[in-house]
């Protein structure tokens, strides 16, 4: 068969995105094909561009188009991120397209220095995100990422533009509080709090908006919950704490609102050396993955623990832009590809998904 634009789909009609279980003409993801002097050009929309599976796609497509007698082949991706189901809730926040919480049984495992790092890996593959800093009584977030510019009211007066870091939308009680400063919710409060910052915040279109929740299971667990259709929630826990009450109880509090646990990462995973990178097991490892396992969730993923991250966290330049080569950024944005592509899978799989969701960015 002569190479045409015809064959190059008929062929990839035999390439399927291995997590969706489809090929890549039936559900759309083949935009275009040009052909000129016997090189073929051909652009795939990924369902995210954290998409984990790009490599693959990538090289399935080059093989099947080769085969066809092509002498060069150049494979070009767009994304365009699936989103919820529109309803009631997701009207009031009608551009987000993901609502991802990052929890915690209990305070000081690292749930805040995840949250920011795998916002900003999202960020780093190029989705639109925004950072919700839900733990209004310890907001940390605004320290961790440093200077930007502040919320501001917009010129209408009727919405909060959202501060930006490191190109992402930002907003927390903490821009607004001293420093260090005691804050006191009680929860009729908390649920007006958080109705104003996902209301009247002007969040725009974003293709995932992370949510940093106070730890354990109160207020703003159940607020969130009643207000806005959550995608999925992330379990943040070091490796000691597997066993303790707290995590099953933020665990069970999730399936009983019915948020799907997208999964469970362990943070301060054993002691890497910042002098000699060996690696020490201080609290032993495999505790997160063990509890991902009694509970037949994902286990997404281990960091140590490594005095940059502190750093990067204090001097409000996390890791993943501190130290982008980094190991350790490396696995942040391993984990936030790992998160996307269950979103993808699951929004995929969600019944009645409407077009209307699934604009050309
Ligand atoms: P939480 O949100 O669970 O209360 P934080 O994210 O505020 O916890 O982290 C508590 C402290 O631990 C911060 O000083 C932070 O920089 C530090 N930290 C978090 N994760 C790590 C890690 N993997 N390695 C080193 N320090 C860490």
């Amino acid at each position: 068969m002569p190479l045409s634009a015809e064959a190059v789909r008929e062929a990839l009609r035999g390439v399927k995105d291995p997590e969706l279980d489809r090929d890549l003409v039936s559900i759309g993801m083949l935009k275009d094909v040009a052909i000129a002097d016997g090189a073929v050009t051909v652009n795939i929309e990924l369902t995210t561009p954290a998409c984990p599976l790009r490599e693959t796609i990538e090289k399935d497509v080059r093989a099947a188009i080769v085969k066809l007698g092509a002498k060069q082949v150049a494979v070009t991706f767009t994304s365009n991120v699936l989103g919820r189901r529109p309803g009631p809730a997701q009207a009031r926040i009608p551009g987000v397209r993901n609502i991802i919480a990052i929890a915690s049984g209990k305070g000081g495992v690292g749930k805040s220095t995840v949250a920011t790092n795998f916002a900003l890996a999202l960020a780093r593959y190029g989705a639109r995100v925004g950072v919700l800093d839900a733990d209004v009584f310890g907001p940390s977030v605004p320290g961790m990422l440093g200077d930007a510019t502040s919320p501001a009211v917009t010129a209408s007066g009727q919405k909060i533009q959202p501060a930006v870091h490191y190109g992402m939308k930002v907003m927390s009680i903490g821009f607004f509080v001293e420093r260090d400063g005691a804050v006191i919710w009680r929860g009729p409060m908390v649920h007006k709090l958080l109705t104003q910052f996902l209301e009247d915040v002007e969040w725009g279109e974003l293709d995932y908006l992370v949510c940093d929740l106070p730890p354990g299971t109160g207020d703003v667990q159940i607020s969130l919950s009643q207000l806005i259709p959550l995608a999925g929630a992330v379990m943040v826990t070091t490796p000691q704490d597997v066993a303790i009450a707290d995590v099953v109880r933020g665990i069970s509090m999730f399936k009983k609102t019915e948020v799907p646990i997208i999964g469970i990462v362990e943070n301060m995973s054993g002691y890497a050396c910042s002098a000699c990178g060996h690696h020490d097991p201080i609290f032993a490892q495999g505790g997160g993955r063990k509890l991902a396992e009694t509970y037949g969730v994902p286990f997404l993923g281990q960091i140590p623990i490594d005095t940059r991250i502190r750093i990067g966290g204090d001097v409000g330049r996390p890791i993943i832009v501190g130290a982008p080569d980094s190991e350790i950024a490396k696995t942040y944005m391993e984990i936030a590809a790992r998160v996307a592509g269950r979103l993808s899978v699951a929004n995929f799989a969600a019944p009645k998904r409407s077009p209307s969701l699934v604009t050309i960015r």
